[in-house]
Parts: C-alpha cells; sequence; structure tokens
C-alpha cells in the first residue's frame, strides 16, 4: 500500500500550485483537487482578507489531514503590486477612446492604492490593466496621484486587477502594513511558504526576515520574478531567496513578452544549477477558466516547462475562478505524468551541469548516481530542515526521493521540490536505528519490497543540519 494511495500526486515528479479562490475554496472543491494532485495550495492576498485567510487555512488543513496528505500552503504577499480598487463586482466597461482620470484621491474614475505616486510618469506612457488585456494611455499627469488617460483598448475591466506602469519606477514599498499584517498572521496559523510580489532587489528579503525573527518563526520565502529590475538581479536573488516564481502574469506586460519564453528558460536553468525549487506561474491553462479542455499551444507551454526543469507548475485564475478547477489540475497531472516518462532520464543528465563542489553536493550527486546505475527505486533522505532532500532533488534522479522528517512544516515545504514524497516521522536517536526505521517506513508504505535495495542519505550527527554526510546502499529485510 502507498501512502495516501488516493492521492494521484504520488506518481509524479512535477509539482502543482493550485490558488485557492472563490471557485475553489469549499471544502469538496479542495478535497477533489487534492485527490487530483494538489501538491500545495496558495492563497492569494490581494483578494482576500484575514478571516478569509484564516477561514480557508483551516478548510485545507483540515481536508489535507482527512485525505492523510500533508499539504503545503503558500501565502503570496502582494508587495507592490497595485490593483484597481473601485471597481464593481460586475465590472466596469472601458470603451476604446474614452477618458478617465486615474489615481487615488477627489475626482479620479479609476481608483488605485493611495501610497502610488506619478512622479515619473510622463505623456503617452502606456498603463496596461489585466495583465495587458486592456492598454490606456497617458494624455496628462494632472498630479503626483493623478493621470488623465484614454482607453487604448478597451474592454471588460474586473474589480481588483492589476495595473502596471511598464518601465517606470513608482517608488511603492516592497512590503506594505497589509502584507505584514497578513504575514504575523499567516505564521501564527502555519503557513509553510511565503511568496514575495514584484521583488526588485535581494535586500527585498530583509523587511520579512526582520518579521520571521519578531516572530520566532521562520519559513521560505519566494521572490516572484516579474519585474525587469528582477531579471536584471537575476544571480543575487537566487541566492538570497528560498525559491523562485517566474510570475508570467505581470512579468509579460513588464517586460516585452516576447522576451518572456527566454527569461523563463534562464531563470529556471539558473534554479536547477543553485538547488532552488523554481515556479511557473501563469495562464499555464488560461482557456479552461471558461472551457473543459485546452488549448494545444497550452499543452506545449506545459510539456516544454517540465522538460526545461521547472520544479513545480502554477495554476491562477483556472482554479481560483474558472469554471473546470479540479480538470484545470487533472490535465497538468496527466500532461507531468506523460513528459515524465518519456524525459525523467534527460532530466538526470542536468546533474553533470556546473554545480558548487561541497561534500554535501557530492553526496547527493553520488546518491543519485547509483540509484540510478543500479536501477533503485526509492533515494530516502533523511532530514530536519529539508537541505539534504533539496541537495537530493536538484540532481534529478529517476528514482523516488523519499523525506522522512520529525519536522512537518519542512515535509510541508518540501512539497515544492521536484520528486520529493514527504512523510512525517518521528526523531530517533542514532543512525542505525534511523535507517533500520526508514526501511520499515518504506517497505510498509510500498514504496519497495522485501529484498530490494534502496540508497539513503543524510546528515550526522542527527539533529544538526547543515552537511549531507551519509550515503549508504541498503538490501530491504537484510538486517
Ligand atoms: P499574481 O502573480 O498572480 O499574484 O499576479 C503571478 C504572476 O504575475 O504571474
Ligand atoms: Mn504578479
Amino acid at each position: 500500500m502507498l501512502v495516501s494511495m488516493n492521492v494521484a500526486s504520488i506518481s509524479r515528479k512535477t509539482k502543482i500550485v493550485v490558488t485557492i479562490g472563490p471557485a475553489s475554496a469549499d471544502r469538496e472543491t479542495v478535497r477533489r483537487l487534492l485527490v487530483a494532485g494538489m501538491n500545495v495550495a496558495r492563497i492569494n492576498t490581494s483578494h482576500a482578507d484575514q478571516q478569509e485567510i484564516g477561514a480557508l487555512i483551516t478548510t485545507l488543513r483540515a481536508v489535507a489531514k482527512e485525505e492523510d496528505y500533508l499539504l503545503g500552503i503558500l501565502l503570496d504577499l502582494s508587495g507592490p503590486k497595485i490593483r484597481v480598487d473601485n471597481i464593481p463586482a460586475e465590472g466596469r466597461k472601458l470603451t476604446t477612446g474614452d477618458q478617465f482620470i486615474l489615481g487615488h484621491g477627489d475626482l479620479v474614475d479609476i481608483a488605485v492604492r493611495p501610497d502610488v505616486e506619478f512622479k515619473g510618469v510622463e505623456e503617452h506612457a502606456r498603463v496596461m490593466l489585466d495583465d495587458g488585456r486592456l492598454e490606456l494611455q497617458v494624455l496628462e499627469r494632472l498630479s503626483s496621484s493623478a493621470l488623465r488617460v484614454e482607453v487604448v483598448y478597451g474592454g471588460l475591466l474586473e474589480a481588483n486587477k492589476g495595473v502596471n506602469f511598464p518601465g517606470i519606477a513608482l517608488g511603492v514599498p516592497s512590503l506594505t502594513a497589509k502584507d505584514e499584517a497578513n504575514l504575523r498572521f499567516g505564521l501564527a496559523q502555519g503557513i509553510d511558504w511565503v511568496a514575495l510580489s514584484f521583488v526588485r532587489s535581494p535586500e527585498d528579503r530583509q523587511a520579512l526576515d526582520k518579521i520571521f525573527d519578531e516572530e520566532g518563526i521562520r519559513v521560505p520565502v519566494m521572490a516572484k520574478i516579474e519585474k525587469p529590475e528582477a531579471v536584471a538581479r537575476l544571480d543575487e536573488i537566487i541566492e538570497v531567496f528560498d525559491g523562485i516564481m517566474v510570475a508570467r502574469g505581470d512579468l509579460g506586460v513588464e517586460m516585452p513578452l516576447d522576451e518572456v519564453p527566454l527569461i523563463q528558460k534562464r531563470i529556471i536553468l539558473q534554479c536547477n544549477t543553485a538547488g532552488k525549487p523554481v515556479v511557473t506561474a501563469t495562464q499555464l491553462l488560461d482557456s479552461m477558466v471558461t472551457a473543459p479542455t485546452p488549448t494545444r499551444a497550452e499543452v506545449n507551454d506545459v510539456a516544454n516547462a517540465i522538460i526545461d526543469g521547472t520544479d513545480a507548475l502554477m495554476l491562477s485564475n483556472e482554479t481560483a475562478v474558472g469554471s473546470y478547477p479540479v480538470k484545470a489540475v487533472e490535465t497538468l497531472h496527466s500532461i507531468a505524468c506523460t513528459i515524465e516518462r518519456a524525459t525523467v532520464g534527460d532530466q538526470a543528465k542536468r546533474r553533470s551541469g556546473d554545480y558548487k563542489h561541497t561534500l554535501s553536493t557530492s553526496i547527493s550527486h553520488a546518491a543519485c548516481t547509483v540509484a540510478d546505475d543500479i536501477g533503485v527505486s526509492v533515494i530516502v533522505t533523511m532530514t530536519h530542515s529539508g537541505v539534504t532532500t533539496r541537495g537530493v532533488s536538484r540532481f534529478r534522479p529517476k528514482s523516488t526521493i523519499v523525506a522522512l522528517s520529525p519536522n512537518v512544516s519542512t515535509c510541508q515545504q518540501l512539497q515544492l521540490s521536484w520528486g520529493v514524497i514527504p512523510l512525517s516521522v518521528e526523531e530517533y536517536p542514532n543512525t542505525d536505528e534511523m535507517i533500520t526505521h526508514a526501511e520499515r517506513i518504506i517497505l510498509d508504505k510500498g514504496f519497495i519490497t522485501p529484498g530490494s535495495y534502496f540508497v539513503f542519505t543524510a546528515g550526522v550527527p542527527i539533529g544538526r543540519s547543515g552537511t549531507t554526510n551519509l550515503l549508504k546502499v541498503q538490501q530491504a529485510g537484510s538486517a
């Protein structure tokens, strides 16, 4: 018997992040999303107040417990993201050629957050709404808080949609008071990951670290790459953050859209090389917001992100507000399974690429080489912090990577890492017991059969995180 037999994700390497929204926040849909293959649930704080965030976390945890699944929860902070604030729920139609006042304060037709300053905005500047679906042009800057604009490409502007000023620095803070409150609240509720929108520099992380220190709780932080400033400082940002999101929605309006495919490939490659999890996000199956099947182009896009080496795929509108949230997850799941069957060996070839040679990386590398060379189906990683497991995941072995951790939040964090199946275990006192215990668990859970070999890797002494220094090949049932 495999762990959580009723959960599809057990057979897949690429992880699925599902944005929860009005179309998916009820208990039954959450359960179906989980069964269909959701590994991580994303809560977008732009669209929910604290009470809703709290209720959602409670639902997610309750359903995951019922299904015996260590679901990861990612809290996405809006940071400097600008949205329309005063559009009614039914939306507002913008007709090409119409003129409006955009800004904040009195006399404004389309309102945005009050901390936006239009000092750097010039005549003819473009303003993009809803990831570029609608476009405005600036006719005149009336003040630092108001612009007269004309609709260039009209359409229905829905409530809360994003507003971008490509190429213009608006001097908004990287973390707002609302973000800060949401983060403190989320930490108290036991979130596993936090994502920061519109990261512009590696220093943007500092404000979050300060809050972690004050709260005495630390979770990994994902930088959303959606500004040219971030693309320009990618190396440093990957170094400082724990994970990266290729946030194509905003990236595709902040930068020329035709540059996004190359940027995506570069981000994925650099994250693979650095051993940091990378999420490919936005419009993966956009047509499934309204249709039960994806387009050929979407299937190709998803397949290529997998082939490029993304750790995870993320659904946004498809699951948050779409008509077919469960089908969207099933679609990603089946594309991933098909593509992985054909390419998982190629993924492993990446491991010969350049990575920093340390004791830890060479042990992890060797674990994958041994496992693939002798055809071992499971690599067991024993981990407190997750470092040992991510160290193996980065080398993309064909074998299933089982992560055993006494730390439940580590297990949940690892749901974002390629090929990892986390299991929570009890703390044990010494190395020998640890291996025997691991063997019993993977036999019990059906990952291996008696007599077969598995690879075991860990850092000893137990409980001191930092170095992966132990590699053992063991035959199950031989002790
Ligand atoms: P968002 O981020 O959905 O919070 O805007 C993802 C993206 O921009 O692609
Ligand atoms: Mn975005």
